[in-house]
């Protein structure tokens, strides 16, 4: 979807609010499994002191797996949206910017970009989850399962040579 802003340019003071669901067919990240809320886009565009500006959030509520654990939890995401539309750019890398397509500005594009850009790389339950034993497959969120007492052979090979190399150097 577009929204022809070519009277909000003519007008200054003008304001335009707006409200887009996203497209969930082009929003799939590894680790998220589904939307339970859809991602909504919603704020206002502004013209003013000769700027147009698009401001307000991306709200979405979101069914994810721990990159680490698994644990399947609900996450909430809430991303500001500051953006100043432009019909033209010298710089079209320009992050702080969006580039206007005539008087069309592509909603879709823009909050998909957006939204995209401010999801997480890795999908954690905390910041600090431990993960699972790659041994025994315990939760280490819930305490120590005792397999590191008993270390992997091959890593314990591995931490010999890295011993050599360290008295080498
Ligand atoms: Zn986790
Ligand atoms: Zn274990």
């Amino acid at each position: 979807m577009s929204i022809n802003v070519r009277e909000l340019v003519r007008t200054p003071g003008a304001r335009l609010s707006f409200r887009h669901e996203l497209d969930l067919e082009r929003l799939s990240f590894p680790g998220v499994l589904s939307y339970s809320e859809p991602p909504v886009g919603e704020g206002v565009i502004a013209n003013s002191a000769d700027l147009l500006t698009l401001r307000g959030d991306i709200r979405a509520v979101m069914l994810c797996e721990c990159d680490r654990c698994c644990r399947r939890f609900e996450k909430t995401v809430d991303l500001p949206l500051d953006v100043r539309l432009a019909a033209e750019l010298e710089d079209e890398e320009d992050p702080d910017y969006y580039l206007l397509r005539g008087d069309e500005l592509d909603i879709d594009d823009l909050l998909e970009s957006s939204f995209i850009l401010g999801m997480d790389t890795t999908v954690l339950c905390r910041e600090d989850c431990k993960g699972l034993c790659p041994k025994c497959g315990a939760d280490l969120n819930e305490g120590d399962c005792g397999c590191r007492a008993d270390p992997d052979p091959r890593l314990a090979v591995l931490e010999q040579l890295l011993d050599d190399t360290d008295q080498t150097n």
